[in-house]
């Protein structure tokens, strides 16, 4: 009797199988080419989303593929398991963050088995845990042992909700927290930064090595880090030894300068200031502290700012100019001052225009004129003009002449600046790896030794979730004799960013159980860079930057040699699941109430909002702003089948239907747990291969991942079906092959072959498990059930489908009779010579009618085509007696016989 494929069965079978086989375990074969396949590691919030499925079944189609082709393949998982959540946890339930977190990562951990992914778990890593912070505090070090970590007074990003202050990358462009979406303010705050700054040039140069990146990707982090090439200037200020530095990309227009304008926060603000100007100064100065960045610097707001007073010289033409302080300019970036040349940039002639202050033309275009008043900046390249020495002169070449003027007068310099500011890193939280430095009144900053390491987090904490940091009101914690002079000293009570402890996770994965080192240079050297590296693109500054950062120091530490951690990335798209929005309302209705119906009153009217339309018998979806649509009377313009809408159920109103990414509050999500107790890890695994190219977004639909169950049910059988078969007929052997089965052994290597391509460089599963179901419906059709070449089918299909449904190709790999893995058989190469077609089907015509169709060799010429198809059977009676007056040949096709009536 055959059985039913019930993968809730096989797949618990064979998770445990592979577990006693050590299947999983890294090969540390020399032999063998290395190939490192690494997910980017979830944060332990306790559930398994879609997201992470679509992620790790990525990474895992690529770990099993490798050990197929022969590499070993370092394939980890571990925990980014420090952070808010834990600590929020804490303040709101009274649960430890390391309790919470601990839970958290064994129910994860066991979804994670569910889903058959081919990890080493021996190889797992917990940031939050003592043996691996040990290491980030001794990495930590390193830093500052090199001049790269230091302490500074700064305006910081503090983020009110989280009660921490946040680095510019964890701000998004609203000026909100990348976690708690609080709006996020200015506050001056003693903190430790990395110096990023220091490498800004390395890690612009280097991504270009990164061929294997997105380009937008590396785009993002190339404006990131923001090169700009210009001049470093200095306007004297009137009546003090003082200069105000300056930065620009167009010394071109220097003579242009009417003002320059200085940050609220620079040192000279209260110098420059005149007494009778203090009190408004002063004033302007309070109002703005509380901005942002974001909204000071925001584009579309209009921009603020007051004079001082004071009044600075511009150097190349001696005119005095008034000092201004304005809110947009910002004393964390350049010299925290700016030249203002209202006529050649647009900020600054808006600024000038609105503050009657002077706008001065110093390039025109060829042929233009500069007396005429200006009604925008002109911002293009031109001739300088009312600029001395340079008048005349092409303003493209006047950059670096002003430059060398300025160099040989004093007054400036050539300067490559960057956008890209040094890494905070100091958060005001609990559940972070704690800073290893003791403040000592006689000896400052001084790292705790290595012997002292971990500095351990105190495990009885009080969590009120306001003031300063938890570790800070732990007395015995805090304080400390000095390490070097022995003093009462004080612990830092800054714990460091979690960005840190991921920032060199995969290098600790390559030795993970190393007790006496964060990891050993020979194993570092001979695993990394990272092969392929799978992962969100929210990542594509923040962590994938850091990580870059990181890994260049260390190299520079002598801890490794390797330059780049990522070879390749591949960020996955987005999983998206339909939602139901009422667009009056704007609220979002769950899935489960919704059914299609048939309006009750006409929607000829509803036209101020756009709301969706559904032919009920297709499924198909149509805007009401289509307008093929009439909504009077609205029916599919394809089929003319009427379209019925969905209803809020309050209100009544038709909804938008739309494509969103998952999530709870859009009642739009999936849960994995459900799809993996209805049809299994593989019909999953098949399902989110399948529907789109790892890169795109993902629209989930119930109806595919049927699709996907049914084709598995269909390779169940197929096989199920033959291995019955083929044990009670004895298989033929050793004949020439026939057509049918030279047609089957094509379809064959054409799988193999295509298969393999799709799979190399980019990755197209969907495409690869198109060619699947083709061979899968070959095998299907295919008459020669007791040829070898029916057997070879059956088992190619089963490899080639094992790296995404593992369970099912173990299982029916060893319903053929197979003791050993599937998933230790070799790749596939596929026959050249099976590929060529080396028959043909030609038609035979007389007088421009079919009478026969023969075989014939692929490659006869026009001369024995004529010959086959005079000595076809079928023909014969029509040609017998007549005179043959023409023969057409189409080669590969037909000939036709044309004869005397
Ligand atoms: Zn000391």
């Amino acid at each position: 009797m055959e059985s039913r494929y019930t993968p809730a069965e096989i797949e618990a079978k064979w998770q445990q199988q592979w577990a006693e086989w050590g299947a999983d375990t890294t090969s540390e074969d020399p032999k063998k080419p290395k190939f490192y396949a690494l997910s980017m590691f979830p944060y332990p919030s306790g559930n398994l989303h879609m997201g992470h499925v679509r992620n790790y079944t990525i990474t895992d189609a690529i770990a099993r593929l490798k050990r197929m082709q022969g590499y070993r393949v370092l394939h980890p998982m571990g925990w980014d398991a420090f952070g808010l959540p834990a600590e929020n946890a804490a303040i709101d339930r009274g649960i430890p963050p390391a309790k919470w977190t601990y839970e958290n990562m064994a129910q994860m951990k066991g979804q994670l088995q569910q889903l058959g992914l081919s990890i080493d778990w021996d190889r797992e890593v917990a940031t939050c845990s003592p043996d691996y912070y040990k290491w980030t505090q001794w990495l930590f070090l390193q830093f500052f042992q090199a001049g790269l970590a230091y302490q500074k007074e700064s305006a910081v990003n503090w983020d009110p909700i989280d009660q921490t202050v946040l680095a510019n990358e964890q701000v998004d462009g609203e000026g909100r927290s990348w976690r708690s979406g609080a709006k996020v303010e200015r506050k001056l705050l003693r903190q430790w930064f990395l110096k990023i700054t220091d490498y800004a040039d390395q890690l612009l140069a280097d991504l270009d090595k990164l061929e294997g990146w997105p380009d937008r990707v590396k785009l993002m982090q190339a404006n990131w880090i923001g090169k700009s090439v210009g001049a470093y200037l200095e306007f004297p200020v009137v009546g003090m030894d003082e200069k105000i530095a300056v930065f620009t990309t167009r010394p071109d227009t220097v003579y242009g300068v009417s003002y320059v304008v200085l940050a609220p926060e620079h040192p000279l603000t209260p110098k420059v200031t005149t007494r009778d100007r203090a009190a408004a100064v002063d004033a302007f100065i309070q109002e703005i502290s509380a901005e942002s960045e974001i909204d000071r610097t925001a584009e579309d707001k209009p921009k603020r700012g007051i004079p001082t007073g004071g009044k600075a010289i511009n150097p190349f033409n001696g005119e005095e100019i008034p000092i201004w302080i304005a809110d947009y300019v910002l004393y964390e970036y350049g010299t925290g001052a700016v030249m203002g040349v209202p006529a050649h940039d647009t900020r600054d002639f808006a600024f000038a225009t609105q503050q009657k202050l002077p706008i001065k033309t110093v390039i025109i275009p060829a042929g233009g004129d500069a007396s005429q008043p200006l009604e925008a900046a002109y911002t293009e390249p031109g001739i300088m003009v009312n600029s001395g020495p340079f008048d005349g002169t092409p303003s493209v070449d006047g950059k670096q002449g002003v430059i060398d003027l300025a160099e040989e007068k004093g007054y400036g310099k050539a300067r490559v600046q960057y956008r890209l500011r040094d890494w905070l890193i100091s958060r005001q939280r609990y559940w972070g790896a704690p800073i290893p430095i003791i403040h000592c009144p006689s000896c400052g900053a001084v790292a705790v030794p290595d012997v002292d390491l971990p500095v351990q987090l105190p495990e009885q904490v009080e969590f009120s979730g306001r003031g300063p940091s938890p570790l800070a009101k732990i007395e015995d914690w805090v304080n400390v004799p000095c390490p070097s002079c022995g003093e009462p000293a004080k612990r830092e009570t800054d714990t460091m960013d979690t960005f840190i402890d991921s920032s060199w996770y995969f290098l600790r994965y390559t030795n993970a159980n190393n007790a006496g080192e964060a990891f050993a240079k020979e194993k570092v050297d001979d695993w990394m860079a990272v092969d392929q590296y799978v992962g969100g693109i929210e990542h594509a500054i923040l962590h994938l930057l850091y990580s870059r950062f990181f890994t260049k120091v260390l190299r520079d530490r002598g801890l490794h040699s390797c330059d780049e951690p990522f070879q390749r990335l591949l960020t996955q798209g987005m999983v998206q699941a339909v939602t139901y929005k009422n667009p009056w309302t704007d609220k979002y209705i769950p899935a489960a109430e919704m059914a299609s119906e048939t309006p009750d009153a006409s929607l000829a009217g509803v036209t101020e909002k756009e709301f969706t339309l559904i032919n009920p018998k297709t499924g198909k979806l149509f805007p009401s702003t289509d307008k093929k649509l009439d909504l009077a009377n609205p029916t599919d313009p394809s089929t003319g089948d009427p379209l019925q809408i969905f209803k809020d159920p309050e209100t009544g109103d038709p909804l938008r239907v739309f494509y969103e990414k998952m999530s709870k509050s859009k009642y739009n999500g999936v849960d994995p747990k459900a799809v993996l107790a209805k049809y299994g890890a593989d019909t999953a695994r098949m399902f989110i291969l399948f529907k789109a190219p790892p890169e795109k977004d993902l629209e989930w639909g119930d109806a595919d991942v049927e699709g996907q169950f049914r084709f598995l049910n269909r390779v169940w059988r197929l096989v199920e079906e033959f291995a019955k078969n083929s044990a009670k007929k004895k298989q033929k052997s050793g004949k020439k092959l026939s057509k049918e089965e030279k047609d089957l052994r094509r379809a064959i290597h054409t799988a193999i072959k295509e298969v393999s391509e799709d799979l190399e460089g980019d990755y197209q599963f969907n495409t690869a498990i198109s060619e699947l179901m083709k061979l899968s419906n070959a095998l299907n059709d295919s008459k020669s059930t007791d040829s070898p070449v029916y057997r070879e089918g059956i088992e190619t299909l089963l490899i080639l489908l094992a790296p995404f449904a593992p369970h099912l190709a173990e299982e029916l790999w060893h319903t053929l009779g197979h003791s050993d893995s599937i998933h230790q058989q070799s790749w596939l190469a596929h026959d050249p010579a099976a590929l060529e077609v080396d028959e043909i089907t030609l038609v035979v015509q007389v007088m421009g009618k079919k009478r026969d169709l023969i075989q014939v060799p692929a490659g006869a010429s026009k001369e024995e085509l004529e010959k086959f198809a005079r000595e076809a059977e079928k023909v014969q009676p029509f040609l017998d007696g007549k005179e043959i007056k023409k023969v057409i040949v189409v080669p590969g096709k037909l000939v036709n016989f044309v004869v005397s009536k």
